[in-house]
């Protein structure tokens, strides 16, 4: 994936990290700095990030509503594992849905997030 121009940073490494930039759970300040420089040089790493933060925004207000405070830290890990994901397609139509699903009994709870994504030939 490119968009013909030359960057420092290569698309691939930019798109691996946008979960966790978006995050901000990169402790390194050149590594952040090589990302925004890209986004600004990128359209297409652009719109990712913003697809990417739309998401992490989703989930995140997904889990503060539904979540156990017990549950909440492993789920968010799987969520993020999920949705890391590289799959280097922003030029795909992207749709997405999320289930959510909670069972809760007397001696345990069971959770169960389920995300469909889907990218279709614009
Ligand atoms: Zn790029």
């Amino acid at each position: 994936m490119s968009c013909g121009n030359h960057h420092n940073t290569p698309c691939t490494d930019v798109l691996h990290a946008i979960v966790l930039y978006i995050d901000h759970e990169i402790a390194d300040q050149a590594s952040v700095q090589a990302i925004e420089l890209h986004i600004q040089e990128c359209a297409p790493c652009a719109a990712r990030t913003t697809q990417e933060a739309l998401i992490n925004q989703q989930l995140k207000a997904l889990l503060n509503r539904s979540c156990r405070e017990e549950a909440s830290e492993q789920l968010r890990n799987n969520v993020n594992a999920i949705i890391r994901e590289p799959s280097n397609q922003p030029y795909l139509q992207w749709s997405q849905s999320i289930t959510y699903t909670e069972i809760t009994t007397d001696s345990f709870t069971h959770t169960r997030v389920e995300i469909h994504e889907r990218y279709e030939e614009e």
